[in-house]
């Protein structure tokens, strides 16, 4: 085995518990240097002093840690922060570290680029490269805390950066089933959210399992035209399938699905789409996230006036949902929703 061979952050616990048994050690050894990976954010095998010199010295001839560490910090005039990463391959993928009055979310990346080329997206318009693979994810979450220190507490995580978490969703899976864990590094479920573009089967798959995440979907039109012409995978998975499901999804007492819509002027902002939204959503326990469009250099939309964005959330609060325009945070730095891009800012 060579020592690319297994990263030890990209075993599940149970595997990892496995793994540990098979060196013919004891099972509390996998909690042991599941404690140091991810309680303490530790990747180097000499810093973990509890363990025995004979058992380090296995595991540093069989394995290895990863670990991420930004290449560039970006601030925003609003306190938002932008973490770029390189992977091992070149590649470089973006986190967005956005601090609230009460909390402090971190918008993860699940791909490098995305293939389903959404046309207001700039991720999308990159195209594809790769998945990340579980430890890619959780890396982001531990360098993130790392950079936040003691003073600030990351508290609520969404998968709404770069790339469709559930394109890859074995990956995602096992990056949120260690995220969650007390073992691992602890979120509630509540304060984990997927943002999906809504691949049926996936979704449906989701829920198949014990429930470890929030579910949002970015719904962006009000008619199935207009959404294929948004986002291709509508022709694949149209709203009326789409809708259907989220009517049967067995959710929690309380619990609401979070719909996206990023209001783009002229093209889904009218008083009519306001309309066929709350028509749509009818029936469903949902909440409505309306994100204006963020612009980036050679953006083919505009965000609509102040007046249009307003009158289509009275419109949605008076169908009886909840409608909550989302401050586009760090939109200076291209932050914000469908901003990443991976690569250097040309400034
Ligand atoms: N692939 C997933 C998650 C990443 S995109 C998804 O599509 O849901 C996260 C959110 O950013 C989506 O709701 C998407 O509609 C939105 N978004 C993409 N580009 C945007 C832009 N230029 N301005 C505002 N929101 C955008
Ligand atoms: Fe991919 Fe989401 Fe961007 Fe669409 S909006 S291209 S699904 S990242």
């Amino acid at each position: 085995m060579t020592k690319e061979a297994v990263n030890l952050k990209n075993l599940s616990l149970s595997e990892l518990e496995t793994w540990v048994l098979g060196l013919g050690e004891k099972p509390f050894r996998a909690r042991q240097l599941a404690r140091w990976m991810y309680g303490k954010g530790v990747w180097e095998f000499s810093q973990m002093t509890n363990l025995a010199k004979e058992f380090r010295k296995k595991l540093e001839a069989s394995v290895w840690i990863s670990h991420l560490e930004p290449e560039k910090i970006q601030t925003s005039q609003d306190g938002t922060q932008k973490l770029r990463f390189p992977l091992r391959d070149g590649n470089r993928i973006e986190s967005v570290l956005i601090p609230e009055r009460d909390h402090v979310t971190l918008c993860l990346s699940t791909q490098v680029g995305c293939a389903l080329g959404c046309k207001f997206c700039l991720t999308g318009k990159k195209g594809f490269i790769r998945n990340l693979d579980p430890a890619e994810i959780i890396d982001q979450v531990l360098a993130a805390r790392a950079h936040l220190g003691e003073g600030k507490k990351l508290t609520n995580l969404v998968l709404m950066g770069m790339g469709e978490p559930l394109e890859n969703f074995d990956a995602v899976v096992k990056a949120l089933e260690i995220l969650r864990s007390e073992d691992g590094l602890g979120f509630s479920h509540r304060r984990v959210t997927l943002s999906t573009a809504g691949i049926i089967p996936k979704i449906e798959a989701l829920f198949q399992r014990p429930r470890f995440v929030m579910l949002a979907i970015s719904l962006n039109a009000s008619t199935d035209e207009g959404r294929s012409r948004l986002m291709p995978i509508n022709r694949k998975y149209p709203l009326k399938d789409l809708l259907a499901l989220c009517r049967r999804l067995p959710l929690d007492r309380r619990e609401k699905i979070t719909f996206e819509y990023v209001l783009i002027q002229g093209v889904n902002d009218s008083e009519e789409d306001a309309r066929r939204v709350v028509e749509l959503l009818r029936g469903i326990r949902a909440k409505v996230n309306l994100i204006p469009f963020n612009e980036y250099p050679q953006s083919p939309f505009r965000r609509p006036e102040e007046k249009a964005i307003l009158r289509f959330r009275e419109i949605l609060m008076e169908g009886n949902l909840t409608a909550l325009i989302r401050q586009s945070k760090g939109a200076d730095i291209l932050a914000a929703c469908g901003q990443l891009g991976g690569t250097p800012n040309p400034t």
